[in-house]
């Protein structure tokens, strides 16, 4: 194996577009590099057109992005958030650092999210939001979880860090709940290294959004001339990205739409490639709601319970293909147990989160690569029956 790149196919490859160096070579040249210069502006008109939020604005990660929602949501140590155990840490961390308590609520077996019909069981006097995580770019069922929330009084959180163009009843994910958050991270479909971007979609949070993301301060509207000097206003931090990651950022925008083709044709070659094994019971594919249009940032596959994953990934691995499980889920990791609690034992997300593999996907993964993949997982499953 070469050990600078020991797979033949790797789970994933950052695609560039081409024009990343081009703009960050125009930022150079225009000697603007610190946060909210012209290409930040440029980024967040596109998202604010593209999700129809009110207010879009870049961060330095989808972790910042929840940070920002945990202060501009105003929690405090005894509030409850309910949210997924299947999921990023960030989800819960983000709102843990404010002292309030993660709640963590099963998952649906079809989409892996949220299950909206446990999630009225585990609100108490002290819940304050629900933190939906589209997994997978597939949306929770918001109109559900929006219902709940309305009826109780609370805020929605959307993780839409795997989201970005994807849709629920072809409203943009990020846009449906109150507050919605974006990864650019390596990983995700649109990139900039690190990055992010907060969606506030309540006019009255507006305001104050800006205030957390400049340091407490109100020099946001400085700059926009409506104050004529800018002080501390609140806790905040320094949320924004530089200029030169908000240009290498605006030239993954400007191709969003064709990035997100190609990964949908990818995952369809996949999904169509993959009905066998499905009807021969040894795996289940990934199901998409009708309700939802997604955005092919992943394409998973839940293996038989008598099926041994991690015989599975090391057949794929000795064959040089890198393919991965995924989240280990919080309730049961140890800063989970210690800091928050399960509204009721957990058994699907036990269950699927030990029989996921995600296989390679990747902008110019071929489709004899693809092949390749399909029958050495086949082989795979087939070997590693218990
Ligand atoms: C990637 C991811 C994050 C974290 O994103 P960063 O930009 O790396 O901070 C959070 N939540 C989910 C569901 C993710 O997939």
């Amino acid at each position: 194996m070469n050990p600078t790149q020991p797979y033949a196919v790797p789970f994933n490859r950052p695609y560039m577009t081409g024009n990343e160096l081009t703009y960050i070579a125009q930022a150079h040249a225009l000697g603007n590099l610190a946060g909210d210069g012209p290409f930040t502006a440029r980024c967040q008109q596109w998202l604010k057109t593209q999700t129809g939020s009110g207010q879009a604005l870049l961060t330095h990660s989808c972790t910042a992005a929840l940070e920002m929602a945990a202060l501009l949501l105003d929690l405090r140590p005894g509030d409850e958030v309910i949210m997924p155990s299947y999921t990023f840490v960030s989800t819960a961390n983000a709102f843990a650092l404010r002292g309030a308590t993660p709640v963590f609520v099963d998952i649906r077996r079809d989409t892996l999210n949220l299950d909206e019909m446990l999630v009225e069981q585990a609100i108490t006097p002290k819940t304050r939001a629900i933190v939906v995580v589209h997994y997978a770019g597939v949306s929770c069922e918001m109109d559900t979880l929006l219902a709940i929330a309305t009826a109780h009084g609370l805020k929605v959180v959307e993780d839409a860090a795997q989201g970005v163009l994807s849709r629920y009843k072809g409203r943009e994910l990020g846009a449906v709940g109150d507050i919605g958050a974006y990864s650019f991270h390596e990983t995700k479909n649109v990139i900039s290294g690190e990055g992010g971007a907060l969606l506030v979609n309540r006019d009255e949070l507006a305001q104050q959004a800006e205030i957390i993301r400049e340091k407490g301060t109100d020099r946001s509207r400085f700059f926009r001339g409506e104050v004529d000097k800018y002080t501390w206003q609140s806790i905040g931090s320094s949320f924004l990205p530089s200029e030169l990651t908000a240009a290498f950022l605006w030239a993954q925008l400007e191709q969003a739409e064709s990035l997100t083709r190609r990964r949908l044709a990818l995952w369809d070659t996949y999904h169509a490639s993959l009905v066998e094994l499905e009807n021969r019971g040894l795996i289940r594919r990934p199901v998409i709601p009708a309700d939802c249009e997604h955005n092919g940032h992943m394409y998973y596959v839940l293996l038989a319970p008598d099926i041994d994953r991690g015989a599975v990934l090391q057949h794929l691995k000795s064959a040089g293909v890198h393919a991965v499980f995924h989240y280990v889920p919080l309730h049961s990791a140890p800063a989970g147990l210690q800091i928050g609690r399960a509204a009721a034992i957990l058994p699907v997300t036990d269950a699927l989160s030990a029989q996921l593999i995600r296989l390679p996907m990747w902008i110019g993964l071929t489709a004899e690569q693809q092949a390749y993949i399909v029958a050495t997982l086949t082989e795979g499953v087939s070997i590693a029956r218990k």
